[in-house]
C-alpha cells in the first residue's frame, strides 16, 4: 500500500507527450456546413426532430441512412475496444441512476458552464463561446466584471448582457407518481458513472485482473446553453465511453498509450490524418476529476474542435463512490498482495460527433464530364449501404428477377439494396452521394453471359465478373479495405 501511494505522485505527472500540431491549417473537408446539413437532410441521413411541430431545439433524429451509418460507427468502436481486445468487457447501465451517484461524481456541485444572458432578447449564452472571450481561464469566465472589462455585447442584437452566473447542465424528471423534490432523478449527463458504480460487478463476475477496461456505449444528456453547429453539440446524444482501470503507477504510461491508440482508429475508418490533433488542457481548465486531459480534435468546417476526450481521473471517481457508498472498491492485486483503489484512465467519444465527423471528412466534390459528382468516401465498413443492384433495363423481367436474387443473396452477409427509380447514370450518381461502396450493373449480356459489372465508388473503375462470384468479389474488396 505504501508503495502505491509513494508511486503516485509521479505518475500523475508525467511529461505531455508530443502534442503533434499540424505545421498549417489543411482547412476543413468542407468549407460550408450547410453542406452536410442539406445533404443529410435530402438523403435521409438526419432530421430536425418533431419537424412538424417545428422542431426541438437541438435535438435530432437519425433517418434511414443516418442510422446505419451511425450503428455502424458505434460497431467499429465496439470491435476496437471490446471484440479485439481481451481486456476489454461490454456495459449497458441505466440512464437513470441514484440521484446520489451525482453528489459523489461532483455533476450537482460542478457540472456548469458560465452564462451570460441579453437583457434585450432574453438569449443565453455560454462565455466562452462569446467572440473575445474564447481564451479566458474558468476564474475569468466567472468574473462578475468580465462582461463590462472585455466590452461583451450579446451576437445576436449586440445588447447587453448580465454578469456571468454558473448555469447546471443536468436534466432532470421526477421518479414515481409524485412530482416532489424526493423524487427527482437526472438524466445521466455521461455513460461514465454507470461504468464506476458497476466496477465491483463486472471485475468479480469477469475475473479480469488490472489493467482491464468496462466499455459502453449510450445515450447521455446535457442542458447546453449554446447548443449548435448541427448534431455536433446537442442535448440529447451519444457516447462511446471506456474506462480502463489500472495500477496508480502504471497511469501515466497508459494514458500515453491510448493517446496514439485512439486517434489511429479515426484514421484507420478514414480521417484524414492532418485533420486530427491532440490538444492538452491547461492545469486551469482541467475537470474537476482530472489529473490530466488531452483532446482528439479534428478540423471541423466552424474549428479545430473537440472529437474525443482522453483522461487520467486518478482514483476520484472510485475513491468517491467508496466513501460515499461505504462499499469496498478496493482491488486486491495477487501479484504483488496489496489492496488499492484502481486509477482510471478514460477515453469518452461522441457517438455522435464520430459519425458527423466521418460524414464530414469523406465528402468529395469533383468534375466529372462536365458535371460536378458529389461522393461520400466512407470507409466500407461504415457505409450505410454496402451494395447496390441496379438494372440496365427494368423492362426485362428477367433482369429484375436477376437483380432480385443477387440483392438477397447479398443481404445475408450485409446491407444490398436495389434501386430501378432512374437512369444508370443517376442510379450511380445517388449511389455515390450516400457512400455506397460497389454498385452491381446487370445488363441484357448477363443473361447470356452470367457475368455482371461491378463498379467502384471511388475510381468508378467497371470490372465484369461470374453472377456466382459476387458475393465473393464484394466480401474480398471489404477485406482489402480493411486491410489498408
Ligand atoms: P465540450 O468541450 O465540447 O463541451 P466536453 O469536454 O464537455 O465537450 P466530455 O464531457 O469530455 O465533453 O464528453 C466526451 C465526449 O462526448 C465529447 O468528446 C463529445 O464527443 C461528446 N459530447 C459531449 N457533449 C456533447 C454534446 N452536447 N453533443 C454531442 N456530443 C457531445
Amino acid at each position: 500500500m505504501t508503495d502505491i501511494l509513494e508511486q503516485r505522485q509521479a505518475a500523475s505527472t508525467s511529461a505531455p507527450p508530443a502534442t503533434d500540431q499540424p505545421a498549417e491549417d489543411p482547412g476543413p473537408a468542407v468549407q460550408n456546413l450547410e453542406t452536410i446539413v442539406s445533404l443529410s437532410k435530402r438523403r435521409g441521413f438526419i432530421f430536425p426532430s418533431s419537424e412538424i411541430y417545428g422542431g426541438i431545439n437541438a435535438v435530432w433524429d437519425y433517418g434511414p441512412l443516418g442510422v446505419e451509418l451511425k450503428n455502424n460507427v458505434k460497431r467499429a468502436w465496439w470491435r476496437a475496444m471490446v471484440q479485439e481486445r481481451d481486456d476489454i468487457v461490454g456495459l449497458d447501465a441505466g440512464i437513470l441512476m441514484a440521484p446520489q451517484v451525482w453528489v459523489t461524481s461532483g455533476h450537482v456541485a460542478e457540472f456548469s458552464d458560465p452564462m451570460v444572458e441579453c437583457t434585450i432578447d432574453h438569449k443565453r449564452f455560454r462565455v466562452d463561446e462569446l467572440p473575445g472571450a474564447e481564451d479566458l481561464g474558468p476564474k475569468e469566465l466567472l468574473d462578475p466584471g468580465i462582461v463590462d472589462r472585455l466590452g461583451l455585447k450579446c451576437p445576436i442584437d449586440g445588447g447587453p448582457l448580465t454578469p456571468p452566473r454558473q448555469f447546471n447542465l443536468m436534466l432532470k424528471t421526477y421518479l414515481g407518481p409524485v412530482e416532489e423534490a424526493a423524487a427527482v432523478v437526472y438524466l445521466r449527463p455521461e455513460t461514465a458513472q454507470g461504468i464506476y458504480v458497476n466496477f465491483k460487478n463486472v471485475q468479480s463476475t469477469s475475473r479480469k485482473k488490472l489493467p482491464f477496461g468496462i466499455a459502453q456505449i449510450g445515450k447521455a444528456f446535457r442542458n447546453e446553453i449554446s447548443p449548435g453547429n448541427f448534431v455536433f453539440r446537442m442535448r440529447e446524444f451519444e457516447q462511446m465511453e471506456m474506462q480502463y482501470f489500472v495500477r496508480p503507477d502504471a497511469a501515466a504510461r497508459i494514458f500515453d498509450e491510448w493517446l496514439p491508440r485512439r486517434r489511429a482508429w479515426y484514421e484507420r475508418y478514414g480521417v484524414t490524418p492532418s485533420r486530427l490533433r491532440f490538444r492538452e488542457h491547461r492545469p486551469d481548465e482541467l475537470a474537476h476529476y482530472a489529473k490530466k486531459a488531452i483532446d482528439v480534435e479534428y478540423r471541423f468546417p466552424f474549428g479545430w474542435k473537440e472529437l474525443e476526450g482522453i483522461h487520467n481521473r486518478g482514483d476520484f471517481d472510485l475513491g468517491n463512490h467508496a466513501r460515499a457508498s461505504g462499499e469496498n472498491l478496493e482491488y486486491f492485486d495477487p501479484a504483488t498482495e496489496e489492496h488499492f483503489i484502481p486509477w482510471i484512465v478514460e477515453t469518452s467519444a461522441g457517438g455522435d460527433r464520430a459519425p458527423f465527423t466521418f460524414l464530414i471528412d469523406a465528402y468529395r466534390e469533383e468534375e466529372v464530364k462536365g458535371e460536378t459528382r458529389v461522393s461520400l468516401a466512407l470507409h466500407p465498413d461504415l457505409a450505410p449501404y454496402k451494395v447496390a443492384v441496379l438494372p440496365l433495363l427494368k423492362k426485362r423481367p428477367e433482369i429484375v428477377e436477376l437483380c432480385h436474387r443477387i440483392k438477397d443473396d447479398l443481404k445475408t452477409e450485409m446491407m444490398a439494396v436495389y434501386d430501378d427509380t432512374a437512369s444508370i447514370g443517376k442510379l450511380y450518381r445517388r449511389q455515390d452521394e450516400i457512400g455506397t461502396p460497389w454498385c452491381i450493373t446487370i445488363d441484357v449480356d448477363s443473361l447470356s453471359d452470367r457475368a455482371v459489372t461491378i463498379r467502384d465508388r471511388d475510381s468508378m473503375t467497371q470490372e465484369r465478373i461470374p453472377v456466382e462470384g459476387v458475393k465473393r468479389a464484394i466480401l474480398d474488396r471489404f477485406e482489402a479495405a480493411r486491410a489498408r
